[in-house]
């Protein structure tokens, strides 16, 4: 027992230790959650600042753990991508994302475009064109109905691999975004040469938007820049009327965030594109 071997005892509870022990915890769980059926996937409309209507949706895993509840995304998907669990999880998502989509156009609904985080890594594998053909082939999805949502991170090395990824992702049909935009470490001529659709401009940006001059500046040069390079903006993480009207104003393509509607199961999802919401 721990009372036992003095040495023990500190050992198991210096705080370094039980971070590392919750820690393997956690990996031991989360490599379990998908043959447990314990990931869903949540659904966040994004909106056509030209006419209010939703245009598509992010698709965005969550963790219900049966003791723990709800695992954030922000805890768990940084140790999937350190242990590599981040390949099957995020294909599973991919694959989820394209099934539900053709379902919802199936039914009859606006045709959306759904937007699915892919990680560095899982964008690096060899065999990623492979896997995005995979999962619109066995749903039936069109690929422009598929948007890839990919960090300025993965752009850091090897570029003439992920030019190469690119230009075949792009002669698919499916379409990309820059996520988190501004936060990362991007050349800002990766832009026009990766042919991107998108540019979700960070949340960290909008939040003060309003009332930090610095960012109001930031936001309103990301937009303009977007337009002269023909991809759209979208703005991230918008919460407010004020924010909303300020974006309206500079000409943002897009939106998403809580001043419309936040992350929610498939059936409420379904439920609010068959009332029509608009903006
Ligand atoms: P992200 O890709 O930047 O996703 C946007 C995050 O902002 C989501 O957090 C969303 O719920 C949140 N959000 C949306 N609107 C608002 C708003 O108005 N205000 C605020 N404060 N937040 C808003 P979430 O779902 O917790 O996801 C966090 C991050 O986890 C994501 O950031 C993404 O990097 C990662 N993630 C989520 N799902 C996946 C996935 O399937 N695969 C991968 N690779 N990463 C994922
Ligand atoms: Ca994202
Ligand atoms: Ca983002
Ligand atoms: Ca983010």
């Amino acid at each position: 027992s721990k009372e036992k071997g003095g040495n023990a005892f500190h050992y198991y509870h210096s705080d370094m230790n039980k971070r590392s022990m919750h820690r393997l915890n956690l990996e031991i769980h989360l490599r379990k959650a998908l043959e447990r059926g314990e990931f869903a996937v949540y659904y966040q409309p994004i909106v056509n600042l030209k006419n209010g209507s939703v245009f598509g949706m992010e698709a965005l895993v969550r963790w219900h753990h049966p003791d723990w509840g709800m695992v954030s995304p922000g805890e768990f998907i940084p140790l999937a991508e350190e242990t590599g669990l981040i390949v099957p999880i995020g294909n599973w998502v991919l694959r989820q994302a394209c099934k539900q989509n053709r379902e919802w156009q199936r039914k009859g609904y606006a045709a959306l475009v759904v937007s699915v985080n892919i990680s560095a890594i899982q964008f690096h594998q060899m065999n990623f064109v492979q896997i995005v053909m995979d999962a619109l082939r066995d749903s039936g999805l069109p690929p422009g109905s598929l948007c890839l949502e990919i960090t300025e991170n993965v752009a850091m090395n090897n570029v003439s691999h992920i030019l190469d990824t690119m230009h075949r992702l792009r002669e698919l049909g499916v379409r990309i975004s820059i996520d988190d935009f501004g936060t990362g470490y991007s050349s800002l001529s990766y832009l026009k040469r990766f042919h991107v659709h998108t540019l979700k401009i960070d949340q960290s940006f909008i939040r003060d938007v309003t009332s930090d001059e610095d960012n109001a500046a930031i936001v309103t040069a990301l937009i303009a820049m977007s337009h002269r390079l023909k991809i759209k903006s979208l703005a991230e993480g918008v919460e407010t009327q004020e924010q909303l009207q300020f974006l309206i104003a500079q000409g943002c393509d897009e939106i998403q965030g809580y001043v419309f509607s936040k992350p929610m199961p498939a059936s409420e999802f379904e439920d609010l594109i068959s009332r029509n919401k608009q903006l």
